[in-house]
């Protein structure tokens, strides 16, 4: 067959793939209405100035059209529904239908904020039930569930802080976080005004005791640390960390991003813990990313109760509850109404569909999946840190990368695997880093196709390098330009006269400007 008839036979697969522009013709419409049986009203007329005139450059197409190509792009992405998410730190777990179905509840669904609190009982049962869910779970005292993310909750818990050391005369100056901490760490001290004081790890992977014990002093409001930490080990010495931080005065803020290694087995309150936040978007089983919006809740302990964001729910004597917004202490409000509430209905659907048995198991099986991946992977890429490894693995690609084969390329080369890359160069303690977590959710068969693809690509750096360094070659498009995509998105569809140029390639440069290098047609 000539390249002439491959194009001819294959022509429907290069219509598929066709902008929505491309399709439209003017008149096709997606609905069909009966007959107007009222007099017809000039909308235009009836809204005034608000009415919009001029309706942009719109497609017109088919419901059929419509229907193939949103449901043809959905397919270009890759989800937690097509397969295993092994992101290291991000708890990519399977998201239950039934979280889905609780939420959709007409009463919840529907529930308004501003209706009266009398009639929204329902809703501020949901709360208060969740919030003594975790405040059980992770061993504190009191919690807000108003923050919206990780990151945000991060920024309550420090204001927190600020505020308490502040009703004490002098809120401090500086944070101290270890050089193993997420990224949003020294961000949120930043943002809450405090100065960063890197804090070094030791050749185990976890807090240095003689250096916070050197560091530590009365200019340091407290430490943030992520426990179990970024290379996924449990910092043994946290009481002591603890200890060294409560005798100067201090706080110790734990990043809870990580607690699917802890819950049900050890509680942050219990070890020595002031004030943390939860991803409800991770360890609760809410949707992650572009499924939702999140949700991180701060709990602390009772001296930083007095701060807490307002309203905070109250329970009446009649049994009833209700909103206080008498706190005078209060840092504020850090979210509109009560925090992404249809959240909350999910994750305590998670954490009663499972029951405390439930969670525990699903913390003993997030930490056996990561166990069993460092035992099979071992040898294959190089363990750094030898520390047992809690819910996730951190490898470094040292081996391969005597050959040119860094960890973004076995990344992009696992994606022609069929899975979502692991964390990649991250945490930076190690030079190379592969961070692999592949939570409860997985099987014994799920892994065990990992592990082979894992190995394949090991096998593979040693015979042909340039396969692995130019993947992947199964995609759509193969290397982006990430950095555009993360500096310079391009969020909207905005339609653009075909030119020569980028005729081909022009939905795909327009949805990020990402320019494709290696497409394959
Ligand atoms: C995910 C994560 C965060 C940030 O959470 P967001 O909800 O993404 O803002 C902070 N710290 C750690 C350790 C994390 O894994």
């Amino acid at each position: 067959m000539s390249d002439q008839d491959i194009k001819k036979a294959t022509r429907h697969v290069n219509q598929n793939e066709a902008l929505i522009f491309e399709r439209s013709s003017p008149g096709k419409k997606a609905y069909r209405l009966p007959p107007l049986d009222v007099p017809a009203v000039d909308v235009g007329k009836a809204l005034g100035s608000v009415a919009r005139r001029d309706l942009g450059d719109m497609p017109e197409v088919s419901e059929m059209e419509i229907i193939r190509h949103f449901t043809r792009i959905s397919t270009w992405n890759y989800a937690i529904d097509l397969g295993m998410y092994p992101l290291g730190s991000c708890t990519m777990k399977y998201n239950a239908r039934v979280n889905e179905f609780v939420a959709r509840l007409r009463g919840l669904a529907e529930a308004h904020p501003y209706q009266p609190e009398r009639i929204s009982q329902g809703a501020l049962r949901v709360m208060k039930v969740l919030s003594d869910c975790l405040l059980d779970i992770t061993g504190m005292d009191a919690i807000t569930l108003q923050p919206a993310a990780g990151a945000h909750g991060e920024m309550t818990g420090i204001l927190l802080m600020h505020a308490y050391l502040q009703s004490k005369g002098n809120p401090r100056k500086k944070i101290l976080i270890p050089d193993s901490a997420h990224g949003t760490n020294p961000a949120t001290a930043a943002i809450c005004g405090y100065a960063v004081e890197n804090l070094k790890s030791n050749s185990h992977g976890m807090v240095d005791i003689a250096a916070l014990e050197s560091q530590m002093n009365e200019d340091i409001a407290g430490l943030m640390l992520t426990n179990p930490n970024t290379l996924g080990i449990f910092e043994q010495e946290i009481h002591k960390i603890a200890d060294i931080l409560h005798r100067k005065g201090g706080l110790l803020y734990m990043d809870g991003a990580n607690m699917n290694a802890l819950v049900g087995k050890t509680r942050p309150g219990d070890f020595g813990v002031d004030v943390m936040h939860l991803n409800l978007h991770k360890t609760f089983s809410t949707p992650h990313g572009g499924g939702g919006p999140g949700s991180g809740p701060v709990a602390c302990k009772k001296i930083l109760e007095p701060f807490l964001p307002k309203p905070v729910i109250t329970e009446n004597a009649d049994g009833t509850l209700g909103f206080d917004y008498d706190r005078p202490q209060s840092v504020g409000r850090v979210r509109m109404f009560f925090g992404n509430f249809g959240m909350h209905v999910r994750a305590l659907a998670y954490i009663m569909a499972n029951g405390p048995d439930g969670l525990r198991q699903t913390t003993e099986d997030a930490v056996l999946n990561a166990n069993y991946i460092r035992a099979r992977l071992n040898g294959d890429y190089e363990l750094p840190y030898k520390s047992p490894s809690m819910h996730e693995v951190v490898f470094s690609d040292r081996l391969q990368a005597q050959r040119g084969v860094k960890t973004g390329d076995i990344a992009k080369r696992l994606i022609d695997y069929g899975f979502h890359p692991y964390t990649v160069s991250f945490p930076l303690v190690v030079p190379g880093a592969l961070m692999i977590e592949p939570t409860e959710s997985e099987s014994l068969e799920e892994l065990d196709l990992f592990v082979d693809a894992m190995q394949s690509i090991a096998r593979e750096a040693e015979e042909d390098p340039e396969l692995i360094k130019t993947a992947p070659h199964t995609t759509r498009v193969s290397r982006l330009d990430e950095t555009s995509a993360a500096r310079k998105p391009v969020l909207r569809w905005k339609k653009e006269e075909p030119t020569a140029k980028n005729a081909k390639n022009s939905e795909l440069v327009s949805a990020g400007e990402l320019v494709p290098s290696g497409r394959r047609d």
